[in-house]
């Protein structure tokens, strides 16, 4: 069979080159570490954690990280094996000892008769051959202009600037309201938009009070270059001066409360539709660098998010990564260069079990096209068709920001009941119902 060259033997690479040599395709791995080294990795080893060495939860009924973990090892992981191998006592949390994680990983890649490792940067987006690129977060300076040269400036990102989600239903739309400022939209959808949150004088100035004084996280050497132009923190904002974000993204101008239409409110947090099953809502504007603990305390002061549940909470980073939506195709293919995929953290999946999952279908993908092998699409309803219908047409593209795998991006099963109460139940129907579609989509790979 034709090789497939992998570039990055980070999870995703690592991940993907064990899929496909299983399937009996040759692969090389082309590694740039420990010749050009990043700012956090440590080692030359293949499968480095970064930074935590958790793989998060790993309840598989109620947890949409652990379903993901259940997926990867019913389709032969090697990231979880390895993982499971060098396992540490973590509660519900799937821990590991990440120094001989990475070292079997590398050594169990090193040992396939299928595998090779070409320790090299590569600089560019070869025209012929099979490819995968999963350079992650931290893709090399000159590959990253390559990248850029193909698909243009706008399309991919150095920093992910990543203002919270919220599960749409833990909004209480008693307070908040859906419309779009000065009913702009062609449709009615468009001029309804945005969900709408109104803050009065006293509850303003308590919401900027505890922006100043929450814990935030330092940004590591060489991390902000860049970023102060067009993606303020909300929390620098509010340093610059009290008024700022009620002149910025909390203008209240444009919106009619219908709750209390004479009223008018002092400030405005709005909120964007974030997918397109409207399951997902960001907070427009508020990326930040408060912890994570900080974020829930000051944001649940906006009324209407009193009791809001977040699908992932906001973040500014170092990140490379690619408009997705945009560019890839259904099997993360690059539309303007099909014989090159994209796999992991550079497609816009955000950690190291959602990039792993990302590199196993992206192995196994390339590998049947390799083999000349047709394969139904992934099934929407599995965590893996979840996240790769997100990342290539089902997020905004406009708004595009790295995500975690969430049950905010499952389809609702039909016949079950909405809001809290409900929650244990749901998550039980779209796991077990994401389990059955998975084992059967694996079915195709004899
Ligand atoms: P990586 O694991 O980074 O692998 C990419 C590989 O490509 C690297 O080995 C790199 O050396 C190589 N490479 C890059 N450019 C080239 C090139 N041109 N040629 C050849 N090789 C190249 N996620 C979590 O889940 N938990 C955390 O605590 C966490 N902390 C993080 C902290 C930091 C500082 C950063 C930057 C990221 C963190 N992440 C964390 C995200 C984490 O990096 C990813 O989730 C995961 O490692 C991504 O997997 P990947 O395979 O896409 O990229």
């Amino acid at each position: 069979a034709q090789t497939l060259h992998i570039v990055g033997g980070g999870m995703a690479g690592s991940e993907a080159a064990w899929q496909a040599a299983n399937m009996g395709i040759p692969v090389v791995i082309h590694e740039m570490r420990p010749k050009v080294e990043t700012f956090a990795h440590q080692t030359g080893n293949l499968g480095e954690m970064v930074c935590s060495n958790s793989f998060r939860s790993d309840d598989d009924e109620q947890n949409a990280v652990g379903l993901l973990h259940w997926e990867m090892r019913a389709a032969d992981g090697l990231i979880m094996a390895t993982a499971d191998e060098h396992r540490l006592p973590a509660g519900g949390a799937l821990a590991v000892d990440r120094d001989p994680f990475a070292e079997t990983v590398t050594t169990k890649l090193k040992a396939h008769p299928n595998v090779t490792v070409s320790y090299e940067e590569i600089t560019s987006l070869p025209e012929d051959g099979h490819w995968i690129f999963a350079t992650g977060p931290l893709t090399s300076p000159e590959l990253g202009q390559a990248i850029q040269a193909e698909t243009g400036a706008e399309a991919l990102a150095f920093f992910d600037a990543i203002a919270p989600i919220v599960y749409a239903e833990s909004i209480d739309m008693s307070q908040a309201w859906m419309q779009s400022r000065y009913d702009k939209g062609e449709t009615e959808e468009e001029r309804t938009a945005y969900l709408n949150c109104p803050m009065d004088k006293d509850q303003y100035e308590a919401f900027i009070d505890a922006l100043l004084s929450a814990d935030k996280t330092e940004f590591h050497d060489g991390e902000t270059a860049g970023y102060f132009d067009g993606c303020l923190p909300i929390e620098v904002m509010a340093e610059r001066g009290r008024e700022t974000l009620r002149h910025g993204p909390m203008k209240p101008v444009g919106l009619t409360n219908p709750h209390q239409p004479d009223v008018k409110a002092h400030a405005v947090v709005q909120l964007r539709r974030d997918n397109a099953l409207g399951t997902l809502f960001n907070i427009v504007g508020f990326q930040t660098k408060m912890k994570y603990g900080a974020q829930t305390e000051v944001f649940k002061m906006i009324p209407g998010l009193e009791n809001a549940s977040f699908a992932r909470l906001g973040g500014i980073h170092r990140n490379t990564f690619l408009n997705s939506p945009t560019l890839l195709d259904a099997q993360m293919r690059l539309k303007s260069k099909p014989n090159i995929r994209f796999a992991g953290q550079i497609t816009g999946v955000e950690g190291y079990v959602e990039s792993a999952a990302m590199g196993l279908l992206a192995g196994r993908l390339a590998a049947a096209e390799i083999l000349g092998r047709e394969l139904p699409a992934v099934p929407q309803d599995s965590a893996m068709g979840a996240m790769i219908h997100h990342i290539t047409g089902g997020a905004e593209a406009k708004t595009f920001q790295p995500m975690n795998v969430n049950f905010g991006l499952f389809r609702p099963v039909d016949g079950l009941k909405g809001g809290r109460r409900g929650r244990k139940d749901r998550y039980k129907a779209y796991t077990d119902r994401a389990k059955e579609v998975w084992q059967d989509w694996l079915s195709n790979f004899p």
